[in-house]
This record gives structure tokens, C-alpha cells and sequence, in this order.
């Protein structure tokens, strides 16, 4: 049998590797032809795989690694060399995977067996179990606790599938209590660091031979939008750095990571976030051995419980939650219940804006590939949002600019979660006016807007582009769970103060729509 590792599945400790005769690693190109990644990303990627595939021959594994425009030109190559082999592989969490390869695969006269994917913390009966007897209503039934319409979405709750988890898992379980009492402490997260206070120092994987020289071919071979030095590549390409990055991130940061995880600073990139996820979205760690270090961690007394909480909440809860959910519902995922069509800013391509907490989030996707959780909700996505953006431009757009994006966990939170495109993830947006990026940031200090005026030349663009949000989409939001207290707030605005913020988001439009002159991303410079 061959055992066919995907780039997702980056693993020289996966356990089906014990039966395999061989290994089969494709190395697909089209795809990067698509859009103008990010250099870092398919960096990260190529480089990964090769890595993956130099560690499995030294360990005594035969490795067919095929390099190839398409899959399906590479499995024609490994099937002239291996006439009707039969194929092993895990599970993809690409939607409807399964099904392409094992058509590409029979149309070579070879077979495939799809098996079990330990790389994930929730497989797919686990989350279908649950989702068909607990949340299986359709929102329109849900509220009233009946069975609801067959065919709309169904409504998903995260937090009823993140407890239940917690049951299933025992994970932070104290008998069938949550661990301290509390299922979580979001009360305690959602803190300001002080003046003085030092974040700990990112941990750095120095590019080896191996990457330097895929990041020359890389930036050579293919259009790209981002940093084009090597300096970006600064994530783990092999197991040993994912696991050291584990280490320095429960040793150094995971303390510290719950009451700052909301918080964005102007000149920190990475605060006390673990910067895991490519590691865990290539397949180089597991899920559950991260959780494992974490609780262990707390268990060990070394970092305290709201932390830790907070932290597997994440990868618990919120990783498998829309992973599961896009899989079975992707057709909500695909238009727009508030039909936006605005092109995105430019500044998310050139970073030309005068908006500091923008112009950062969009800085440091540029420069690394990265921007945190609340970058990308609070000021990336909240800005899209409001501002009426498309949210498939969005999600294109953080489709190449990310070194984690891969469909089934970029789509979801940017169509779902960032844009609410839809409505299955969560039950309002997430926006918000400057009040939010003035709280939780330094931003606003640094930035020539007022986040307290609304109209008015010098007055932060959220504010008016937030109230003319939620008046445009009343008639969508206003019925909506937990929108009450908004809605109060535009009751009370009068005729004058409409006309000040009608005028006002007018001239924003123009001022961000303006200057979107470019064929590709990939042509743009980013302003210095
Ligand atoms: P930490 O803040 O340290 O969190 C720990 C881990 O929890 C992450 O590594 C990740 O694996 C998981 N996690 C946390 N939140 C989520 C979530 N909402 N969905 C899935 N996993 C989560 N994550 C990606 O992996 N790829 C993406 O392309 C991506 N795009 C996003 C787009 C938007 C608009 C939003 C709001 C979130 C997105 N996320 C994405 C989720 C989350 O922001 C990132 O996983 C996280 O910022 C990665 O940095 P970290 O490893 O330092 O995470």
C-alpha cells in the first residue's frame, strides 16, 4: 500500500506510515498560479513538503515525491512508475476531496482508501452525532424549539458543541463539571497590558538551505502580494521547529495569553497569541497533543486556568466548529445575506491609509503573513464590513494574503464569522464602531482620527460608516438575536445626524474607493 500524505498532512509520525510500502508526496503547482499568494505561504508550504519527504527517506521510508502542475498530472506519474496501486489516504478536510481524488485515482486504473484523519481533534461522525441531535433545527425552528424549516441552514451553536466536546473529551473536566466551575472566564480576557509591560520574544526558525532555496524559486517562478524577502518565512517547516514552537509557546506565553488574547498593540505583532496555526493547518502538530500541552500545563500548576481555558476554547471548540459546519452547510457560505458588492479598499492592498489600526493589521499581513485574532475580526473584517465590502473579496483576499488560509477554515470564519455573509456560525456580526479598536488598542493614540467624533473631517471612519451600516441592513438586523440595545442607540439619532453621517460615509466611499487601479495584487507596491 501507499500511503498518499496531502500538504496538510505534514507528518513523519502519523501512524498509517507503519503499513505503508511507500509514501506519495505531490507537489501541485496550478494552484499558486490562481492568486498571488503570499511568498511566505507557499514558501511555508513547498518547503514544508520537502522537509516532510527528506524526513521520511532517512527514516526508511521510499518516497515517490512528484513535482507537477496538477494533481491529476502527478498521480498520471506515479501511476506509469506504480501501474494499479492501491492508495491510502486520510481524510481531507477539503470539502468534497474524497470523492476528486478517488475519481482521479480510478481514472488511472489504481484504487483508493480513504481512512480515518488523528490529525484533527473532532472527526466527522463525531461532529455529525452531535450536530443531528442537538443543533439539527433550522434557525426559523430553532427559535421556537421545534424542528424548523428542512430547507433553510441549520443554526449551529458554538457553545453548546464546545460543552459537549468538553464532556465527550474530559478536557478541563472536573467529574461531569467544567474544571474550576466555570465553563469559561472571558471575563477575565479581555484585559489591556500596562505601559511597561514586555511581551515575550517570538520564537525564530532560521530558513536552512532547503528554504532559502525554495524562496528564491518561489519568488522567481510565481506573481505573489507580500513581503519578498526571506526575513517573512519565519514559521515552522518541520515537525522539531512545530514542536519547539509549541514548547516556547506553553513555557513563555500561554500564561499570559488569556488576558491579552483581545488586545492589539501598535508596534507588537504577536503579543501572547501561540502563532500555531500553520503548524497545526499543515499537519506538523496535532490538534490534541496541543490541547494535551496546554491542560498539562495547567495541571502542572505553570499557567493559570482562564488562559488555558481560553486557548482550548479555540482549538476545542471554535477550529472544529467551523471546519464541520462549512463542510455541511457550504452552500450558505456562497452568497451574501446582506448583498454587498463594494470593491474591497484599496488599502488592504497597498496599506495607503491614514487609519493607524488598518494600516497596521493590513502591515502586518504584508509583512509576515499573519495578523491575530482580533486584527482580523475587530479591524480587518469589521471594516469590510461596514464599510459594505464584498465579503468573496475579502475572502479572496485573505486566501493568498495568510500563511494559514486554507479553504475550510478561511472561508468560514471571513464568510461566516468576519462579514456575516451568513448567519450559520453566529447570530449577529461582529462590528463595531471605533469604541472597540479604542479599547482594546493603542491604535487610536497613534492615529490622526478621533475615535469620539462621528462626522467631520478628523472623525475615525468606523463611526460613521457603523451607523450607516446598521440602518442600511435594519430590516435584516434589527430582528436579530442580541441587536436590541444597538438598535435603541438609532432610534434616538434625528434627522440632522442622519444627514451628517449619510454625508460623511459618502465621502468615505469615494476617499477608500478612489484609487483601486491595479490589474492584479500582484502589481501593487505596498506604500512605505
Ligand atoms: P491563537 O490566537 O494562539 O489561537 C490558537 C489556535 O486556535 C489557532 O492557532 C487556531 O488553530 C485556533 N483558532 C482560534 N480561533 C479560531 C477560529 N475562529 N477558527 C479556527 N481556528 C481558530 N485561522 C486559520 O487557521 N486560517 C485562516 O485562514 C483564518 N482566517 C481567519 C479569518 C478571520 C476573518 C477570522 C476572524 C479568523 C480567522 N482564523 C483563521 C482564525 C484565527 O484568527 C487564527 O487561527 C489565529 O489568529 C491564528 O493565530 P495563532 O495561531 O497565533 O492563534
Amino acid at each position: 500500500m501507499t500511503l498518499w500524505l496531502l500538504g496538510d498532512q505534514l507528518n513523519p509520525d502519523i501512524a498509517h506510515l507503519a503499513d505503508a510500502d511507500r509514501v506519495l508526496l505531490v507537489e501541485a503547482h496550478a494552484f499558486a498560479d490562481r492568486h498571488p499568494y503570499h511568498p511566505a505561504k507557499l514558501t511555508l508550504l513547498f518547503s514544508a513538503m520537502r522537509h516532510v519527504r527528506d524526513e521520511l527517506r532517512d527514516d526508511g521510508h521510499e518516497v515517490h515525491y512528484v513535482e507537477s502542475e496538477t494533481f491529476g498530472e502527478g498521480l498520471d506519474e506515479h501511476f506509469e512508475e506504480y501501474p494499479e496501486d492501491e492508495l491510502t489516504l486520510m481524510r481531507s478536510a477539503s470539502r468534497g476531496s474524497a470523492e476528486r481524488f478517488e475519481e482521479l485515482v480510478t481514472e488511472r486504473d489504481g484504487s483508493l482508501d480513504v481512512v480515518d484523519n488523528d490529525l484533527w481533534h473532532c472527526s466527522s461522525d463525531e461532529f455529525d452525532a452531535w450536530a443531528d441531535e442537538r443543533s439539527g433545527r433550522s434557525r426559523a425552528g430553532a427559535e421556537e424549539g421545534g424542528e424548523g424549516d428542512a430547507e433553510k441552514p441549520r443554526a449551529y451553536q458554538h457553545e453548546n458543541f464546545y460543552r459537549h466536546r468538553r464532556r465527550e473529551t474530559g478536557v478541563l473536566m472536573d467529574g461531569d463539571d467544567p474544571e474550576g466551575g466555570e465553563w469559561n472566564y472571558d471575563d477575565e480576557n479581555q484585559e489591556f497590558p500596562p505601559e511597561d509591560w514586555e511581551p515575550p520574544e517570538v520564537p525564530r526558525f532560521d530558513p536552512d538551505e532547503a528554504t532559502r532555496e525554495v524562496h528564491e524559486w518561489v519568488t522567481e517562478r510565481f506573481d505573489t502580494w507580500g513581503n519578498p524577502d526571506l526575513d517573512a518565512v519565519v514559521w515552522p517547516v518541520t515537525r522539531d521547529e512545530a514542536l519547539a514552537a509549541l514548547d516556547d509557546f506553553v513555557e513563555n506565553r500561554l500564561g499570559e495569553f488569556g488576558p491579552y488574547q483581545d488586545a492589539m498593540l501598535d508596534d507588537e505583532w504577536a503579543l501572547c497569541h501561540s502563532l500555531l496555526s500553520t503548524s497545526l493547518n499543515l499537519g506538523l502538530l496535532r490538534a490534541a497533543e496541543v490541547v494535551d500541552r496546554a491542560v498539562g500545563a495547567y495541571e502542572a500548576g505553570d499557567a493559570p486556568l482562564n488562559s488555558v481555558e481560553g486557548f482550548v476554547r479555540q482549538l476545542v471548540g471554535w477550529r472544529e466548529f467551523v471546519r464541520h459546519v462549512y463542510r455541511r452547510e457550504p452552500q450558505a457560505f456562497e452568497g451574501d445575506l446582506l448583498d454587498r458588492d463594494r470593491d474591497l479598499p484599496a488599502a488592504y492592498y497597498d496599506g495607503d491609509t491614514e487609519m493607524r489600526c488598518l494600516r497596521k493589521a493590513v502591515e502586518n499581513v504584508w509583512e509576515r503573513g499573519y495578523a491575530h485574532h482580533i486584527e482580523r475580526l475587530m479591524v480587518l473584517s469589521n471594516f469590510a464590513t461596514v464599510y459594505g465590502a464584498d465579503p468573496h473579496e475579502l475572502d479572496h483576499w485573505f486566501h493568498f494574503g495568510f500563511v494559514d488560509a486554507f479553504s475550510w477554515v478561511t472561508t468560514p470564519n471571513v464568510v461566516g464569522m468576519g462579514t456575516w455573509a451568513t448567519d450559520v456560525l453566529s447570530s449577529k456580526p461582529y462590528v463595531s464602531s471605533a469604541n472597540y479598536v479604542n479599547r482594546m488598542s493603542d491604535h487610536c493614540a497613534n492615529c490622526r482620527y478621533d475615535p469620539d467624533e462621528t462626522t467631520g473631517e478628523d472623525a475615525c471612519p468606523f463611526n460613521a460608516l457603523y451607523w450607516s451600516f446598521l440602518r442600511e441592513n435594519e430590516e435584516t438586523l434589527r430582528g436579530t438575536g442580541r441587536m436590541g440595545l444597538v438598535y435603541h442607540h438609532v432610534d434616538n439619532k434625528d434627522d440632522d445626524e442622519w444627514d451628517a453621517i449619510g454625508e460623511r460615509v459618502e465621502h468615505l466611499y469615494e476617499r477608500f474607493g478612489d484609487d483601486r487601479d491595479f490589474d492584479s495584487p500582484a502589481d501593487v507596491s505596498f506604500s512605505a
